[in-house]
């Protein structure tokens, strides 16, 4: 399979993107592990992974008040695994839809730690295990507003924007060691996190986690070996599959 011996960790596993792109890299063989704030919902994810017959274990470690258990998380992946060969940097909040001008600092706070710092905090940590691996990627997931500033998408969209400069500067100093990193742009997706934003929207006209997960399983396999610094638009990936084996 696509992923066969792939050891993946995804952030926000436990519902929306992270848990269909889960379910997606189980399901093409990868073991998984899933790293969210809320333990029930990891378990949910864990159960149809392994219903299926997969691999999964699970890891709950709140990003915004726990990244100081983060080197003991990479300790346990080293001697379990002793590398890994796919981060993806998934989980976020929106925080408040509010001006900048009127924007609560603690919220502020909250939203930059859990959308920014601990992506960077998680891939600075893991990166001597992506190294291990034989061909490491990271795929940091970002948002349109991360490419273009939006109004009263306050610090939401100054994270993505982060996300998306912090892709292009680690690309360029990881690359030469093997590891590659990328970005994925979801577009708009039946979540929570899109219905929090959007409350009065026809959900069912919306694609689904589900879905959108072929570019997630692209940059995970070999067949984005080459592929490091991009922004990749997950709406055109939807019906990307891997050529298959001569
Ligand atoms: P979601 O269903 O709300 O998922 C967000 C995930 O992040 C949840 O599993 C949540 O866990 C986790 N999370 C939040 N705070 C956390 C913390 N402090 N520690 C650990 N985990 C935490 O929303 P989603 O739409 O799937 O979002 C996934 C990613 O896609 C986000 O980065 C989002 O910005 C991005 N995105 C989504 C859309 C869209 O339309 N849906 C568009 C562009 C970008 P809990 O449930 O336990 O809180």
């Amino acid at each position: 399979m696509l992923l066969d011996n792939r050891i993946v960790l995804v952030t926000g596993a436990g519902s929306g993107i992270g848990r269909a792109v889960s379910l997606a890299c189980a399901a093409q063989g990868a073991t998984l592990i899933l790293l969210g704030r809320t333990q029930a919902t990891l378990e949910e994810t864990y159960d149809q992974i392994t219903a299926a017959g997969g691999e999964a274990t699970i890891v709950p470690l709140d990003l915004e008040t726990q990244l100081h258990r983060i080197p003991d998380l990479a300790k346990t992946i080293q001697e379990r695994y002793g590398r890994l060969d796919v981060l993806i940097n998934n989980a976020g909040i929106l925080g408040s839809m509010t001006p900048l001008s009127a924007y609560e600092p603690p919220i502020w706070e909250k939203v930059l730690r859990v959308n920014l710092t601990a992506p960077f905090f998680l891939t600075r940590e893991l990166t001597p295990l992506l190294r291990a691996a034989e061909a490491g990627s990271v795929i940091n997931v970002t948002s349109s507003v991360g490419h273009q500033g939006r109004a009263y998408w306050g610090a939401y969209a100054v994270t993505k924007a982060g996300m998306v400069n912090m892709t292009e500067t680690w690309s360029q100093e990881l690359g030469p060691s093997g590891i590659r990193m990328n970005s994925v742009n979801p577009g708009g997706t039946a979540t929570e996190m899109r219905a929090q934003a959007f409350p009065g929207e026809d959900k069912e006209a919306l694609p689904t986690s589900d879905s959108i997960t072929p570019v997630f399983l692209y940059l995970a396999s070999e067949h984005s070996k080459d592929v490091n610094g991009e922004h990749l638009d997950a709406r055109k990936w939807i019906e990307w599959a891997p050529p298959e084996a001569s």
